[in-house]
């Protein structure tokens, strides 16, 4: 317990490889035996791909209206996001609370 799981040379390739034929995250979590969530984080770790929130906003805004308005998935809250995101934020990040707890035990150093 609290060991901190690292991923083999071996995944490291496949990952990479992955990424560039674009295989579905969800393929190549399976493949990891790991859950998606656990999978980003992993590419994340291992600077194979960026999913930092804060990131990605930044990047957005050069592109202006780059929103849309269509209803949470979970909440069914109108206001506008970025496009492509399907929740809003306030259940992004009940979401993202979750998935820590998850990752907790994987990746305690
Ligand atoms: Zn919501």
């Amino acid at each position: 317990m609290g060991k901190a799981r690292r991923i083999s040379e071996k995944d490291r390739k496949y990952l990479a490889k992955s990424l560039k034929t674009e295989t579905p995250y969800t393929e190549m979590a399976v493949h990891m035996g790991v859950c998606v969530d656990t999978l980003k984080r992993i590419l994340q770790r291992e600077g194979l791909a960026e999913f930092d929130a804060a990131k990605y906003a930044v990047s957005l805004s050069f592109e202006t209206q780059k929103t849309w308005v269509r209803p949470c998935m979970r909440c069914r809250d109108e206001a506008p996001r970025p496009k492509w995101q399907y929740i809003c934020d306030k259940c992004k990040e009940r979401n993202e609370q979750y998935s820590g707890v998850d990752e907790e035990w994987l990746w305690e150093d």
